[in-house]
């Protein structure tokens, strides 16, 4: 049994989540975490709001609220949509807690006290219309790198590089387009100078196993390029407070203290479940494994200046927070970020409602569909692109043809002619034997795929050994063997019905709807997974909502079947509904329309 932290992606609470954002980190880590539990492993998988910085700032500016109004908005919808979806978060939460404060500014103080952070004189953009200091993403402008037009102040969507805010060629203020001016201002810095010796080392020990784009963007920058001093505190008041006196009116950077989210998330979990001291087993223990599940404009936070932070905080972290010695922070073991998914052949636009979003396609759809086509399109190594005509067809012809088709016509049979229970079969035939030993083999094969991040790989491979159960079943055609011979059409059941109660199991990660549906028509009366609810909590900031899921008599295991003869089955209905191929037309409509 390991410990598993399935960190995920924090969105920020100035927008809606459309399905790129879906396909990017959030599905593809509930389907890690739910093999993991499957497994048997202990998996905490945290995330939460990201309500501070910029963006939330500009969003308040444009709707005339307060940032604090817009992140709860946002926050909630998000709570919605995800547990519509099944993303099954151990704890999702927001930065905007007391703890996270506390977690943060601790971060903060260990890596000052270790010689990780210096204060320094800086230029900052400042805007003479609006009377203050522009956050780096407040300001746009041409990148000096690549010559996008469109960069932003902290990174540049055209090259994908972290800028230096003061480069910007023909700046503009992102809130009014007013020309801004460079002015002296005091801030403190992480000093990545310092710290790449102990990056370079901490990623060249994962090289062998990261995916190439992750690499590239981590080590390849590093080695070309060298890691340099990077301002954590900007002069913005809506955010954590700089720990340190005479600091007034300064605030941790958002990117900063975003990512801390991932620890202070685990330790409000721990503390929710009344195991204030849990969270070690994810953290300090050096066995445990910590997977970040992110889209591609986060791989340098993650793969080289959160692990920054970590090897800076070393053991002070601790000392500071609960004054024991001698305990480190575990270091990222794998950051499987993917690439961007498209819409229809464009760039997914909020702005331009480009997009597919999330709560919106769950008013008209299942989850389950949506679950599966971002799997078998997830971008997992080039960005990919969403198409809904190939959405209708996809579920039509596989996710309902191969395997909603499968299950019920098999459990619709069967339920008619044995009196609703498992039939008793004859001595298995080597036919039998064979689908047999080849669904159960699905348990390597996919839970390798799984293991390893390569999810596209292993939902195909299990629709794989759901199309060899219907060439199988095709074959013996228990429908005509009946009529003949009921007992070698109760054979056939019998090794049909183990075969999908395996596929069940093997396929949940991605679909767990359909499969818990399934489990129940089975006849098994405790649930596959744990159950998920929302639940508002209060401190001293106000109250946030959070997600959480607890096990409960949640039953399902990696195993393959051993369904018994005789067991009772209940009234099946369909798994999954037929789409009609006009809604391809009718969705496109609404794109761009706002
Ligand atoms: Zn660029």
């Amino acid at each position: 049994m390991k410990d598993i932290l399935v960190a995920v992606a924090w969105p920020y609470a100035n927008s809606q989540i459309h399905v790129g954002n879906i396909a990017g980190s959030y599905l593809p880590a509930d389907i890690f975490a739910r093999f993991q539990r499957l497994s048997g492993n202990r998996v905490a998988m945290v995330s939460g709001s990201d309500s501070h910085g910029t963006p939330v700032a500009v969003r308040a500016d444009a709707e005339g609220s307060t940032p604090y109004q817009v992140y709860q908005k946002y926050h909630a919808t998000f709570l919605e949509l995800f547990q519509k979806l099944g993303l099954a978060y151990d704890l999702f939460t927001s930065t905007h807690t007391d703890n996270h404060f506390r977690v943060s500014q601790t971060i903060f103080l260990a890596l000052l006290e270790n010689g990780y952070l210096y204060a320094d004189r800086q230029q900052q953009w400042y805007s003479p219309v609006s009377g203050r200091f522009l956050p780096d993403r407040y300001v746009e402008g041409t990148c000096y790198l690549c010559g996008y037009p469109n960069a932003r102040g902290d990174q540049c969507d055209g090259c994908g590089e972290l800028l230096d805010a003061t480069l910007l060629i023909n700046p503009r203020s992102k809130a009014d387009g007013s020309i801004p001016e460079l002015r002296e201002t005091v801030h403190y810095f992480l000093d990545l100078g310092k710290l790449q010796p102990a990056v370079v080392e901490f990623l060249k020990e994962r090289k062998d196993y990261w995916r190439p784009n992750v690499l590239n963007q981590s080590l390849g920058q590093i080695l070309a390029k060298g890691l340099h001093g990077r301002a954590i505190t900007r002069d913005l008041d809506w955010g954590i407070p700089v720990p340190v006196e005479d600091w007034k009116g300064k605030c941790l950077y958002v990117w900063f203290e975003a990512v801390i989210g991932y620890l202070s998330a685990t330790i409000e979990w721990a503390q929710l479940n009344g195991q204030p001291d849990a969270w070690h087993d994810w953290w300090t223990s050096p066995a445990a494994r910590a997977y970040y599940f992110i889209g591609k404009d986060n791989i340098p936070f993650h793969a080289v200046i959160w692990p920054a932070q970590l090897a800076g905080s070393g053991e002070t972290f601790v000392k500071i927070f609960e004054e024991v010695e001698g305990q480190a922070l575990v270091l990222p073991f794998d950051v499987p970020a993917n690439e961007f998914m498209n819409l229809e052949g464009q760039k997914i636009s909020g702005s331009r409602n480009w997009a597919v979003w999330g709560l919106d396609f769950l008013e008209r759809y299942d989850p389950d569909p949506l679950r599966y086509y971002l799997t078998v399109n997830m971008p997992e190594s080039k960005d990919t692109d969403w198409d809904w005509k190939e959405f209708i067809q996809r579920n039509n012809n596989e996710l309902l043809a191969t395997w909603g088709n499968l299950a019920n016509r098999v459990l619709a049979f069967c339920y008619r002619n044995w009196e609703g229970k498992v039939p008793q079969p004859g001595t298995l035939r080597p036919q039998d034997l064979e689908i047999l030993t080849a669904v159960e083999a699905g348990f390597k094969s996919v839970g390798e795929h799984l293991e390893a991040v390569r999810l596209r790989a292993a939902l195909a491979e299990g629709f794989r050994l759901a199309g060899e159960v219907n060439k199988y079943l095709d074959s013996a055609a228990p429908w005509f063997e009946i009529k003949t011979d009921k007992s070698a059409a109760a054979t056939t059941i019998y090794t049909a019905l183990r075969c999908i109660d395996s596929l069940k199991i093997l396929l949940a990660p991605f679909l767990p709807f359909t499969s818990e549906k399934l489990h129940q028509f089975l006849g098994y009366d405790a649930p596959l997974f744990g159950e998920q609810w929302i639940e508002e909590l209060q401190d001293g900031l106000g109250t946030h909502a959070v997600l959480r899921y607890r096990p409960g008599n949640a039953s399902g295991s990696w195993t393959a079947s051993s369904l018994e003869p005789g067991k009772a089955l209940r009234q099946p209905a369909p798994l999954i509904k037929k789409l009609e191929e006009s809604l391809a037309d009718q969705e496109r409509q609404r794109l761009g329309t706002t």
